[in-house]
């Protein structure tokens, strides 16, 4: 038999028979094996472009073609040298481009590596989760509400398990699967024993044996490529991109006209003229801007990855700054996600459970004389809870050097630990013939179990044992397992006394009932829970506050950020915590409950004031965010399940867990936190507005410098002056400022006081009326201290040539001090470490600084560029006139801080 054989119309033992597999899966040895034999379950990935085609990628742009437009004439005039260093800027552009597109893309690589989807397979019986490239044919994978099928398996159990296949079908609409074979000729989309790779699971699980990974899966025969790389562009990109192709309109347009006024009103010679035009266009057009941009959005991915931030969709870095309510889970994100049963509440009484972490072994303790239990396994009430836990549960414990780890839910897991530390004994074999599976709409889980025999209760074969929400399970129930070990009817009132009291001390509260079902029942539904169900008891589990996420939260408030707790548990668990976490106003409790009854402007008119939203499910979320949204804000907002695809993606920034999120909210997110932790989420945002203030100041050092460079030339080409620079000089300072100043910015860390501003508005655009200013006083500055320089030189009795070069020294100087202001733009204190700052800047200044005194003090350079040797005196007195610009713009900003009310009091 092939690997091609039609498994869907084969029995599933020919295909467990064919890969050497059996129920309990492959063992790690055959699994390696197989991978040998089989490869990796990868597609091959796009070929990456070559260098050379990169290069010329570089190129495309309509700044650049102007730019090499003027080399090509600046040429035919004869100006061999400053077509070459029009064409030298021209070619470092384009370096410098490739190796920040490189970099961007390697960020984006490394980032989709993290994302690699995960599989769950049985090795020698153990659930594992492996990376999807480790799946080999035969492995037994287990499917869940929310995974994609990781390679195309023919399954053996499938339990309500329904699958949407549209990427292979392009039916949208879910199909429910089933495991006997389908006749042999039927497409694709009819084989319902299957499940094929890349297909998403919505509802149910199941378990299924691989026949086909990577290329050979249908999937891999169909595309055979991954999809590329997402596209390093933003809305703001795009923006500015459209923004710098205007610009350059404009100034070629404004050239022209200086050309011709130059030429029929002044008179001046046309070719010097040209120069000097050419000149101002090289250095107005922003040609670095748009790298320079882009490679910022890639050091901010990269910084949020490095945070366990991993951004899927770029604008959301955008976004992200501008957050100003964050809607949180509560389990995992806020609290550590490690639980342990610490309370227990049965007909005969409270116990408290004993234990470290998930370590099956742990006394029971009477809670009323605290005398430890003996021989607890034979207490009828204690016994039973533990069955119950023990079977309505899907996790696994095992014990991994030293430590008892859990593989699947932790609350399972903390279930598992506490019915072993009831009865340590290895219980009978038992079968599970069906499960509901627990779905945050109705909140509970039952399995339907046939139990082998058993010494202590013989007569049961078939249980059905449920677990859930106390409010959920109480009204379920009709009896309660009384003192005698028999039914009696409920004492509802009583339970939800005890459930809320656990709830208050901030303990996470949970039900647990069961019922006799008939032995030949094989299928379980919820009209099968409508009746019959015995009450066996409560557990209360402790989930502690992260103290890393009471900080955070903290953080966020003095940033003007709302946190609000959006969970499915109970108002008084979500009550406690929120307090413990340092929420702003943890009484102001919704449930879902209060919020079904709501309209939309109800809930809009107390969104704001609530700050804790308990037994939610996910349209609560989903109403929730759109309350929020048109109440103004940016709404952030975490999910994990399936059903949270919708709300994740309404948000303004869509936040997915890593670690305990399903696939569909990973794929429905912005952003996916690799630690599910809240911290994260709040350095996330920092790292948002960091990246927005970084694109500013690129902005706010670029603009004002070209636009003073080019003002500077235009002003002295209006009004008949001497040149205070040459072409040649202006290109030169182009060449070597615009690339290394201005990127030097893209690396700036988060200012001092980053997280105590007040969210920026979404609407706010991007040249505000501060920067426009700014743009306007620097320019102004730019030409006053250059002019006033040429002047007061050539008043000294300096030749024309040295006053030239004074000028070009004194623009570079400017710029430098100009590059340290825009990096503390915000900030109004002066702290030394954020002066000192990062690395990038100083080498980037120490590069322009060489090149400067290469200019003026090499005699070579001295030819081509005409410039004279400085006396020490007029350097220093270059570099007094920068810091005397620093200065101002400094004194500038204090006086607009003073009185916009800026924040005074800066916090790290
Ligand atoms: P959270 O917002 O804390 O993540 P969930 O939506 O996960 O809340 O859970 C909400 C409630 O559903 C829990 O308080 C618990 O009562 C119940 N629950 C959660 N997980 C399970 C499960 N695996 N089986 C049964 N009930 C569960
Ligand atoms: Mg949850």
């Amino acid at each position: 038999m092939s690997t091609d054989a039609p498994w869907h119309s084969l029995p599933v033992d020919d295909a467990l028979k064919h890969f050497h597999s059996r129920q309990s899966g492959l063992s790690p040895e055959e699994a390696a094996r197989a991978l040998q034999e089989y490869g990796p379950n990868t597609l091959p990935s796009a070929k990456p472009r070559s260098l050379l085609r990169r290069f010329l990628h570089q190129f495309n742009s309509v700044l650049i073609y102007v730019l090499l437009g003027c080399a090509g004439i600046t040429l035919m005039l004869g100006h061999l040298t400053d077509s070459l260093v029009i064409l030298a800027a021209v070619i470092a552009n384009a370096l410098i481009g490739i190796v920040q597109e490189g970099r961007a893309e390697n960020a984006m690589a490394s980032i989709s590596k993290i994302l690699s989807p995960q599989a769950t397979v049985l090795r020698d019986a153990r659930r594992l989760s492996t990376e999807g490239r480790y799946v080999v044919p035969g492995d037994i994978v287990v499917l869940e509400a929310g995974e994609r099928v990781p390679a195309d398996l023919r399954l053996l159990r499938a339990n309500s398990l329904f699958i949407q296949e549209a990427i292979l079908t392009g039916e949208s609409v879910a199909v429910e699967k089933q495991t006997s074979p389908v006749p042999e000729n039927v497409a694709i989309a009819e084989r319902s024993c299957m499940a094929y790779s890349g297909t998403m699971v919505t509802m149910g699980e199941g378990l299924g044996v691989v026949i086909a990974t990577g290329t050979q899966s249908e999937i891999g025969r169909i595309s055979g490529l991954l999809s590329g790389i997402e596209e390093l562009q933003t809305p703001l990109l795009l923006k500015m991109s459209i923004f710098a192709r205007w610009l350059t309109a404009l100034i070629l347009i404004l050239g022209a006209l200086l050309f011709a006024y130059g030429y029929a009103v002044l008179h001046q010679d046309p070719q010097l003229l040209f120069m000097s035009i050419v000149g101002l266009s090289v250095a107005a057009i922003p040609e670095g801007l748009p790298a320079v941009l882009t490679i910022t959005l890639a050091i901010g991915v990269q910084a949020m990855a490095k945070r366990n931030a991993i951004v899927r969709r770029l604008p959301s870095i955008e976004t992200l700054g501008s957050v100003s309510v964050i809607c949180t889970d509560k389990t995992g994100t806020l609290t550590f996600n490690e639980m342990s049963v610490t309370n227990i509440c049965l007909t005969t009484g409270e116990f408290r459970v004993e234990g470290e972490g998930y370590e099956p072994s742990g006394r029971i303790l009477r809670s009323d004389d605290a005398s430890p239990i003996e021989a607890t396994s034979a207490d009828l009430h204690l016994f039973r809870l533990a069955r119950a836990a023990e079977l309505c549960n899907d996790a696994m414990l095992h014990q991994d050097d030293g430590h008892w780890k859990v593989e699947g839910d932790p609350m399972e897991g903390a279930l598992l630990a506490m019915s072993r530390k009831i009865s340590p004994n290895k219980e009978a074999p038992r079968d599970r013939v069906a499960l509901l599976p627990f779905d945050a709409s109705y909140r509970y889980m039952a399995t339907l179990t046939r139990t082998g025999p058993q010494s202590s209760d013989a007569s049961e074969q078939t249980l059905i044992t449920i677990k859930g929400a106390p409010e959920r399970i109480l009204a379920m129930c009709t009896q309660e397992l009384g003192s005698d070990g028999t039914p009696e009817p409920l004492n509802e009132r009583q339970w939800h006394q005890r459930a809320e009291a656990l709830a208050n001390a901030g303990q996470r509260v949970l039900a647990l009932a069961e019922k006799h079902a008939s032995p030949n029942q094989t299928s379980l539904s919820s009209t099968d829970l409508e009746q019959g169900l015995v009450l066996i008891g409560l557990v209360g589990l402790m989930d502690p506050p992260r103290p890393e996420a009471i900080e955070a939260v903290a953080d966020c408030r003095s940033a003007g950020i709302q946190v609000k707790m959006v969970t499915g548990d109970h108002a008084g668990t979500a009550a406690a915590i929120s307090r413990q976490i340092g929420l702003e106003k943890p009484g102001n409790i919704l449930t879902g409950a209060d919020i079904d009854v709501m309209t939309d402007a109800e809930l809009r008119d107390c969104a704001m004031e609530t700050d804790v939203f308990a037994r939610t499910n996910p349209e609560h979320k989903l109403r929730l965010v759109a309350a929020l949204q048109t109440l103004g804000m940016t709404v952030a907002m975490t999910g994990d399940g399936v059903n949270d695809a919708p709300a994740l993606k309404r948000a303004d920034a869509g936040i997915a867990m890593g670690l305990k999120g399903s696939e569909a909210a990973r794929e429905a997110a912005d952003l996916v936190l690799a630690d599910d932790n809240f911290r994260s989420i709040a350095d996330a945002v920092r790292e948002g507005r960091t990246v927005y203030d970084n694109i500013v100041k690129v902005i706010g050092w670029t603009l004002p410098t070209s636009t003073g460079e080019a003002m500077i030339v235009a002003a002295a080409i209006l009004f008949g002056l001497t040149l205070p620079i040459t072409a040649a000089q202006i290109l030169w300072i182009n060449l070597i400022t615009a690339s290394t100043l201005g990127m030097a910015l893209a690396f700036e860390p988060s200012e001092l006081g980053t997280m105590s501003r007040p969210p920026r508005k979404r609407s706010q655009p991007l040249l505000t009326g501060e920067l426009v200013w700014h743009i306007a006083l620097v320019s102004a500055l730019f030409m006053a201290a250059v002019f006033g320089m040429f002047v007061y030189i050539q008043d000294q009795g300096h030749s024309v040539e040295y006053a030239r070069t004074i000028t070009v020294n004194t623009l570079v100087f400017l710029e430098i001090f100009q590059l340290l202001f825009v990096r503390t733009m915000h900030v109004s204190r002066f702290s030394l470490s954020a002066w000192l700052g990062t690395r990038p800047v100083w080498i980037a200044i120490a590069m322009v600084v060489l090149g400067q005194l290469a200019m003026t003090y090499l005699p070579a350079l001295q030819l081509v560029f005409e410039t004279r040797p400085l006396a020490a005196k007029d350097m220093a007195l270059i570099i007094a006139l920068g810091f005397v610009l620093y200065v101002i713009l400094e004194i500038e900003k204090r006086m607009r801080m003073a009185l916009t009310g800026a924040p005074t009091t800066d916090k790290a």
